[in-house]
């Protein structure tokens, strides 16, 4: 059997994985991981000095980059790795969301940005745990977390509790905190439910623009990935 390795953590790694047999990798940064089907391995590879170790140790027939559209360093990583190795490389990526009537969107290249459109206003931060640091100089925001993280401004308010979240949980907590702008990453897939909250409230959303893609070969469904495997 032909050793596909598939960087995963999101929904499309892991209809791929349930779809083709494949070997997963997980970066491990979530506690109880919602496991694909197959083969797993869990953890980072080391750099790109790591991954071009381990694409020489374990010659897969091909790499597939599904990971996150934020996850910009293990993507760039796979890029640089696989040129090295001479791996064939796709990257899978579900579309970005397209703004809607009824709509307020302002774009932005980063989550620096974001930051600075935001201003004085009062912004509820969906980006992501990992995505708060370029937020800590703003004074009113509105975070929700599993628990209260350390180091964030005590000026903040933190909503307790864990996603999804649904249309009425967006809704009451934009009103409840006097919500003046969301902050979101462009992260795609199903319709999200914060995006349509804001839209009912007629409030503006900041989006921040994925980083570019650096893979030479993309497709957008799991379906196209399969037929580039079966290609290769
Ligand atoms: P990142 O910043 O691009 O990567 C940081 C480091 O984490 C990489 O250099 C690599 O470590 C390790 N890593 C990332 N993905 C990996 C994978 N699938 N397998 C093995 N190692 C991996 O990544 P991130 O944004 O922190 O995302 C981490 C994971 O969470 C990814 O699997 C991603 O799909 C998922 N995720 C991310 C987001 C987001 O908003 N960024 C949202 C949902 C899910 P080494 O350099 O040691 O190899």
């Amino acid at each position: 059997m032909p050793l596909i390795l598939v960087l995963g953590g999101t929904a499309e790694a892991r209809e791929l994985a349930s779809r083709v047999p494949v070997l997963s990798s997980l970066a491990g940064r979530v506690r109880e991981p919602e496991l694909p089907a197959g083969d797993v391995r869990i953890g980072g590879f080391g750099g790109v000095e790591g991954l071009v170790a381990w694409l020489r140790e374990h010659r897969p027939e091909a790499v597939v980059d599904a990971t996150h559209p934020f996850a910009a360093q293990m993507s760039r990583h796979a890029v640089e790795a696989c040129r090295a190795v001479d791996v064939p490389l796709l990257r899978l990526q579900r579309p970005g969301w397209a703004e809607q009537p009824g709509d307020r969107w302002t774009r932005v290249p980063s989550l620096a940005a974001a930051a600075e459109a935001v201003g004085d206003r009062r912004a509820l931060l969906t980006t992501g745990r990992q995505a708060v640091e370029p937020f800590l100089g703003l004074q009113h925001v509105v975070l929700r977390a599993i628990e209260r993280p350390e180091g964030i401004p005590s000026s903040w308010t933190v909503v307790l509790g864990r996603p999804p979240w649904s249309l009425e949980d967006e809704l009451a907590q934009i009103a409840e905190h006097h919500v003046d702008v969301m902050v979101t990453k462009d992260s795609g897939g199903p319709t999200a439910p914060k995006l349509q909250a804001a839209r009912q409230a007629g409030l503006e959303v900041i989006v921040v623009d994925r980083p570019p893609v650096l893979a030479a070969d993309v497709v957008d469904t799991v379906t196209a990935a399969e037929a580039w495997l079966l290609a290769h």
